[in-house]
């Protein structure tokens, strides 16, 4: 998953003005998506991840205070930089924008220098937080709260589009023995070679995410259960034959699968349906994968 390109949303109805915008957004680097209402950007919404929101405030259908309002009742899209660019510039307009919360509130005609500027300055703030919010800090994995985000989305894309998504539960087998023996350090060491492990080995699309100590589920897009055994299977073989400095270290990891839409659609039932597969292939003696 391309985790933040540097998308600006662009919400204007007037097409001269929408035009305008998109053409000096491009000139400095950014990929543009235009959208011509609230409820336009609100579908935008649904497939793109902007790194930031620039909306005007009068357009017919669904204004830009009715769009801000929404995003905030979403957790996903809350924290998207949000800046209302707009014709009304009272007083009590831009203070009824930054009661919406947003970032900025510019008037138009807007400074070409100072709009770019304020984008940079926004997007990079994001960038980092995002990278503070959706990671793990140990294993360089995203963390619960990211695969969360991810569920949602790709568990969408499954209802919209008639599409597989397999879900694979790992979890190192006997990691307190691993740490009991070599130390917590070393077990550090290992839950780090893992994750090198799997980002070098999986797909851009797939969703790789620390879901709790030593456990790993990996989020494959399009993928039917099949082939999933099979990249599951291939994983836990090149974990088996990772070495460490210390030689004798071998380290296994056993695995569950489950399958939305045949196991469930919902994030709660595939982790425990990938959970419980995962704990047949520990009873099975472990470095193995199950369905
Ligand atoms: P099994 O094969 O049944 O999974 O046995 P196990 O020992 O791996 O499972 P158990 O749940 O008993 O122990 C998990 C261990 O993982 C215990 C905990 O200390 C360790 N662990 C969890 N998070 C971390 C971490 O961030 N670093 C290190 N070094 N160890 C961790
Ligand atoms: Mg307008
Ligand atoms: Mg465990
Ligand atoms: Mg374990």
């Amino acid at each position: 998953m391309n985790d933040l390109s540097k998308t600006i949303l662009l919400v204007e109805d007037d097409p001269v003005t929408n035009k305008m915008i998109h053409t000096f957004l491009t000139s400095l680097g950014y990929e543009v998506v235009a959208a011509g209402n609230g409820v336009e950007a609100l579908s935008v919404l649904t497939s793109i991840t902007p790194s930031l929101i620039l909306s005007d405030i009068m357009m017919p259908q669904m204004d830009g205070y009715e769009l801000r309002k929404r995003l905030l009742a979403r957790e996903e899209f809350r924290l998207i930089p949000f800046i209302f660019l707009s014709a009304k510039g009272e007083r009590d307009d831009v203070v009824r924008g930054y009661e919406l919360i947003v970032d900025d509130y510019i008037v138009k005609p807007y400074d070409p220098k100072i709009l770019s500027a304020k984008l940079h300055t926004l997007i990079s703030k994001y960038e980092n937080l995002t990278q503070l919010i959706r990671y793990d800090a140990l294993t360089g994995l995203y963390n619960r709260r990211a695969l969360h985000l991810f569920f949602k989305h790709e568990l969408n894309r499954v209802r919209r589009y008639k599409q597989k998504l397999s879900v694979l539960m790992l979890d190192i087998d006997h990691f307190k023995r691993i740490n009991d023996t070599y130390g917590h350090h070393f077990g550090d060491e290992v839950l780090k070679r893992i994750a090198d492990c799997l980002l070098s080995q999986m797909r851009e699309v797939d969703i790789i995410a620390r879901y709790g100590g030593e456990e790993i589920i990996v989020l494959m897009p399009e993928t039917n259960k099949t082939t999933a055994v099979r990249v599951a299977d291939r994983l836990r073989k090149q974990i088996s034959n990772l070495t460490f400095e210390l030689e004798e270290v071998c380290v296994w990891v056993s695995g569950g699968i489950a399958c939305a839409p045949d196991d469930g659609l919902e994030e709660s039932v595939l982790v425990e349906a990938a959970d419980r597969a995962m704990y047949r292939a520990k009873e099975g003696g472990r470095n193995q994968i199950r369905i």
